[in-house]
């Protein structure tokens, strides 16, 4: 038997109906190399175990200035509770004794065999509803080789099996896991690597050069390009004409799905000590999404486009 594969797991969400076909159990894995100033999942991002602090939530009890071995809350001068995270050695003790559940961990590290226990349990409903097991992130090909080891465990007991990814990786590590897809997800964020760069740190040359490399195999593989509209940054006329000028030559891809943008993330900056990038941006309304997917639609292409909900 092949030694246990590991990963930083931020959480396994169970019967996930946005994440693939049917009902699904998606595990959500830690680390990404790009940071979206829009990401709603800032907690995916780092490729460690973190501490979050509610502040909200916390009464000023105290409990964690004493419990914490290596000093690392500490009370303002108005009394809130403040937490460095620098010395932290993720002991967990707050965590386990703050009475208010102010301070969250986000991730553990968890071993191949324990995530497909976890999947397994839920076998009866992927088989029910044509589900299946969705891996996301962060960017989970970061974790290639956990991956390989979920998936082909997989598809040995008959289990759908889906990617959401971003494609920035190394091509080994797709080649790792695609053998054991049965559909991928990718999100395309601009078609400029210039501005890719500005809104992700990191230009998308790679993204484009996966995707087409991907097409090219000989292996049946469903591709679904999810596009984030951002209003404002990403949702332009020239750039989502310019996204499915590359996108429509593609013989794997299936449809086009628009992802709206939304705040839900935005609690979870202020847990992680972290600034929210788009503060002052709103979603957009139901009557804007509607023009956009019709301005997608009218551009002559063969894919469908709809909006995720
Ligand atoms: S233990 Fe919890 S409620 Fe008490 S001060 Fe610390 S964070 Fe706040
Ligand atoms: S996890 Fe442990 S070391 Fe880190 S802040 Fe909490 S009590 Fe302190
Ligand atoms: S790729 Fe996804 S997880 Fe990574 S920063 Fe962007 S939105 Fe967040």
């Amino acid at each position: 038997m092949s030694p246990p594969q590991k990963a930083i797991v931020l959480r396994v969400e169970k019967t996930s109906i946005h994440d693939g076909a049917g009902l699904r159990t998606v595990v959500f894995l830690k680390g990404c190399p790009l940071s979206c100033r829009w990401c709603s999942t800032p907690e995916g991002q780092a490729d460690t175990v973190e501490l979050g602090l509610s502040k909200h939530k916390c009464d000023e009890c105290r409990i964690c200035v004493d419990v914490c071995s290596e000093a690392c809350f500490s009370t303002d001068i108005d009394g809130s509770c403040s937490l460095d995270r620098r010395e932290c050695t993720y002991c967990l003790a707050c965590v386990e004794t703050c009475p208010r559940s102010a301070i969250q961990v986000y991730g553990r590290e968890m071993t191949d065999r324990q995530v497909i226990e976890l999947i397994s349990r839920d076998e009866i409903f992927y088989f029910h509803s044509d589900g299946g097991v969705t891996i996301s992130g962060g960017e989970c090909l970061a974790q290639a080789e956990f991956v390989q080891s979920v998936l082909k465990e997989c598809r040995t007991r008959g289990i759908d099996t889906a990617l959401e990814t971003s494609l920035l990786a190394p091509w080994q590590a797709l080649a790792l896991v695609v053998p054991h897809l049965t559909s991928l997800y990718v999100d395309i964020k601009h078609s400029d690597s210039r501005t890719h760069r500005e809104l992700t740190g990191v230009g998308n040359e790679r993204i484009w050069e996966n995707l087409i490399r991907l097409d090219r195999l000989d292996q049946e593989l469903p591709v679904v390009i999810r596009i984030p509209l951002i209003p404002g940054l990403n949702d332009s006329d020239a750039n989502l004409r310019q996204t499915l000028e590359r996108i429509s030559p593609l013989k794997k891809v299936q449809s086009i799905e628009l992802l709206p943008y939304h705040r839900l993330g935005v609690a979870t900056y202020a847990d992680l000590g972290r600034e929210y990038a788009l503060k002052d941006l709103h979603p957009p309304s139901p009557d804007y999404l509607r023009e956009r997917e019709d301005f997608l639609r009218a551009q002559n292409t063969a894919i469908p486009v709809t909006i995720a909900g």
